[in-house]
């Protein structure tokens, strides 16, 4: 399904491929959960087409891929040797990886010519990765394509960022999201509105069967300084750590509230770092109990 509100980032890119300014290294930039992969997909699947020429020539087209030609056919399948996909899931991306994309760069194209590597959130490579993509940014070849995607543009050195095409993927009319989720029959909860700048989060969590303790994460954040049970909120996180930080998503923006409601800035000021703080003892502390972390918070919160 077309994500409607990529368009004018896709429309610029086809403008520049047309000027024949388009820069051999794209870094698409965004929030996680906005189309920074679909988007990447989609431009390399486009540089690979065999039609490219005659589908960029067109004044209006976007740089889609013909979706019929050989090249087409093999990336539709998930084969094509001219396409190179690094994506890691926790752990760092290594000076190995980039040598692997460099080396992949080096050899001859199957297919049209062009060959397209991807790496996803390419701030998790190391210094050492870093350093040796480098020489590939410095060094562009004729028809060597990189793209990259990162959610923390900020942990990327300087040297690459200077080096990149850099695209800011954001949703500037969140209507366009909102209609979008709707065509996914997702219940109307009434925190997906803080999503409608992410939302492909939205359907991976609907993908996943995530969005009813999502909505018991809400729940939990609403009615926090009231409860005393919290083993339904415990298992949730227990289960998914990573939805730790929807959980205190959702209570920042109920301290929010409490502080347009007249909640003294000192209040909410600390309120704030016992939340900063909980999160981080989440995510860095082996072996945290967490019950005990819950109700220390709790407490906290009621007090302040
Ligand atoms: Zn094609």
């Amino acid at each position: 399904m077309p994500l409607p509100w990529l368009h004018d980032t896709q429309a610029r890119l086809a403008q520049s491929y047309r000027a024949e300014r388009f820069h051999h290294a794209q870094l698409f930039c965004g929030p996680v959960g906005v189309g920074k992969f679909e988007l990447s997909d989609e431009l390399g699947n486009a540089l690979l087409c065999q039609n490219i020429a005659k589908q960029v020539a067109a004044q209006n087209s976007m740089l889609k891929p013909c979706g019929h030609c050989k090249s087409c056919l093999l990336t539709l399948a998930g084969t094509h040797p001219d396409k190179r996909l690094t994506q890691v899931d926790g752990q760092s991306i290594g000076v190995d990886d980039i040598r692997g994309i460099s080396d992949f760069m080096n050899h001859s194209a199957a297919q049209n010519g062009n060959k397209v590597a991807i790496i996803e959130n390419c701030e998790k490579m190391t210094t050492a990765a870093a350093n040796a993509l480098l020489k590939t940014l410095e060094e562009p070849t004729n028809s060597r394509f990189l793209i990259l995607t990162t959610s923390q543009p900020a942990q990327l050195p300087a040297t690459i960022l200077s080096r990149c095409a850099k695209s800011d993927v954001k949703i500037t009319n969140t209507a366009l999201a909102q209609q979008w989720l709707e065509t996914l029959d997702i219940p109307n909860y009434s925190w997906l509105a803080l999503f409608y700048n992410q939302p492909l989060q939205v359907k991976h969590w609907q993908q996943q069967d995530q969005l009813k303790n999502i909505d018991t994460l809400y729940k939990f954040a609403t009615e926090f300084k009231q409860s005393h049970n919290f083993k339904a909120l415990v298992d949730i996180i227990n289960k998914q750590p990573e939805l730790v930080r929807i959980f205190t998503l959702f209570l920042s923006v109920q301290l929010k509230q409490q502080l347009l409601q007249g909640m003294s800035f000192d209040a909410y000021q600390s309120a704030q770092n016992a939340l900063g703080e909980f999160l981080q003892n989440n995510t860095q502390v082996l072996g945290l109990n967490l019950p005990l972390a819950v109700s220390r918070l709790a407490y906290t919160l009621r007090n302040s």
